[in-house]
């Protein structure tokens, strides 16, 4: 029963730090997410082997630590949406002599190699 009167103690404290700083590490950095949501699944799992409260115990980091690796891959799988996005292919072709135009500004009217009208 000691075991049962430290995890009421110091071990609550312990853990309620840890969320308030995994918390505040998730919310400021994204990548994050997923690291501390393994770390908190883990936490779950251990608390779980606990005898008689061990279940009550780790639900609450276990479900929590899912939900951050569900956020952080959804938030990672977003991002790289966005960058992909946000790289068009610049490759430009002038039409007729099939020179490379990428380097010229957008809207030039004229291929500058052969004088076609570009679109
Ligand atoms: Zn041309």
């Amino acid at each position: 029963m000691d075991r049962l009167m430290a995890i009421q103690g110091v071990e609550w404290l312990i853990l309620l730090i840890i969320t308030i700083v995994a918390i505040y590490l998730v919310v400021k950095f994204p990548t994050l997410r997923l690291g501390i949501g393994v770390f908190f699944t883990i936490i779950g799992i251990l608390l779980f082997l606990i005898p008689l409260i061990g279940p009550i115990l780790g639900a609450l980091p276990f479900a929590f630590g899912l939900a951050l690796i569900v956020w952080g891959a959804v938030s990672l799988a977003h991002r790289k949406e966005n960058k992909t996005l946000q790289q068009p292919v610049l490759t430009r072709i002038c039409p007729k002599c099939g020179r490379n135009l990428s380097n010229f500004p957008g809207d030039i009217k004229n291929c500058p190699y052969c004088g076609n009208q570009l679109i």
